[in-house]
């Protein structure tokens, strides 16, 4: 059975001796690309249940028989969605739960990750037909405001902008670069648009202009640069009774984030410190991780300051934040290897390890070491 209960899906929520789990890890595999079809390629992935996947350079359906015979690595996640989950489905077991407390007054984010292709935008952004889910999330918040609202008087805000080799823009009125301020309130990025939605059409015409505005790369003007990560900052304002029939109003934040390819995030072939500083590091998405690594791993100090993605977050992640990681693969063996880096990073970003089910699974070298490499080089760069 793949799909989860809604029982199951609050189990999620608690560790097995009770505390709130505040960063949940999922992964979506995509369907098949035509294209991946045509080449004859197969697919290296295989979801096991509503939350174990198991990958394998060799496998196709009739290989999965003989599981036991073959060389892969089995893990576990929040929920794993198979090529045919829907747009609602991961909406709902992802991101619902972060609404619910944004409209507490509460901070969180959700973030795609994964190489080009493997369907990070569509399940951010989605399409007209099926909408993702900043559009599900943008939808649900209205519902349950214009429900819960005392005197009508509340304000949906949003903010759409782009961080590309560390400068940010504002996506839904291109201009200039933004600067980063701190203020009372945090860090904000001074001048950027704060649009009042009334209605959720507007909202994906809105979105899908604003990413038009993504910046491209220049021998591809028509793609969105893998290097550009995109976030939409949903901000809430209303006033509800309390169960005392005292009225409260709640503030809160849900940041959106389609995040930049990862293939490029670490160059594999570096050697000195000199290649990073080219086009191979994206330092935003790496700083990214070190403070996710540095939240699982319950330190004190969380590295915000290392780039303009984080800096940007810093409000939304740590603390009383809840966080969604939204892991997207391709299924065909001929990105076996950025799938293999994705669920990796993925499995470093949660709580409880995957359960290692055969022997055999360790033969996989799986490159941790390389996150710790590009760090060193990062520091090396930051001196210099
Ligand atoms: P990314 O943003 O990670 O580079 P995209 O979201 O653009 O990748 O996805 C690549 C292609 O695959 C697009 O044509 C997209 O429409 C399609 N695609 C991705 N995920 C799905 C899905 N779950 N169902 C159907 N098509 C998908
Ligand atoms: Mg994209």
């Amino acid at each position: 059975r793949l799909s989860m209960n809604p029982r199951e899906r609050e189990n999620l929520d608690r560790n097995d001796d009770g505390r709130a789990r505040n960063i949940l890890v999922f992964v979506r595999v995509r369907p098949m690309a035509k294209k991946e079809k045509e080449v004859g390629s197969r697919s290296c992935v295989r979801i096991v249940n509503n939350r174990e996947i198991y990958l394998t350079e060799f496998a196709n359906e009739n290989d999965y028989l003989r599981l036991k015979r073959l060389r892969g690595r089995h893990f576990t996640f929040d929920a794993s969605f198979p090529d045919a989950a829907s747009q609602q489905e991961v909406y709902s077991t992802t991101t619902a739960d972060l609404v619910e407390a944004v409209l507490q007054g509460r901070n969180g984010s959700v973030f795609c990750y994964g190489a080009t292709g493997a369907g990070k935008t569509y399940t951010m952004l989605g399409t007209f037909d099926n909408p993702g889910v900043m559009v599900l999330a943008i939808k649900d918040l209205f519902n349950k405001i214009r429900q819960r609202s005392y005197n009508g008087n509340q304000t949906v805000h949003l903010s759409y902008l782009e961080v590309y080799n560390e400068t940010v823009r504002d996506l839904l009125s291109p201009g200039r670069p933004l600067v980063l301020r701190e203020d009372k309130q945090g860090i904000v990025a001074a001048g950027l648009t704060q649009y009042k939605a009334y209605s959720t059409d507007e909202v994906m015409t809105l979105l899908l202009r604003g990413n038009q505005n993504r910046t491209t790369e220049p021998t591809r003007v028509n793609e969105t640069s893998s290097r550009s990560h995109a976030i939409l900052q949903v901000m809430v304002d209303y006033q509800a009774l309390d169960a005392n029939m005292n009225v409260i109003r709640h503030v809160g934040k849900l940041s959106l984030i389609d995040l930049a390819g990862s293939e490029r995030a670490i160059a594999t072939d570096q050697r000195t410190a000199r290649s990073i500083e080219g086009a191979n590091i994206n330092r935003s998405l790496l700083a990214l991780s070190s403070c996710i690594n540095a939240l699982v791993e319950g330190k004190k100090h969380i590295p915000y300051r290392n780039s303009k993605l984080t800096q940007l977050l810093k409000d939304s992640l740590g603390g009383s934040c809840k966080a969604a990681m939204i892991a997207n693969i391709s299924p065909s063996n001929l990105s076996f290897g950025e799938t293999q880096n994705t669920l990796h990073w993925a499995d470093r970003a949660k709580h409880i390890r995957s359960k290692v089910c055969d022997p055999c699974e360790e033969t996989m070298g799986l490159p941790e070491s390389e996150t710790k490499k590009a760090e060193l080089l990062l520091e090396v760069q930051k001196e210099n």
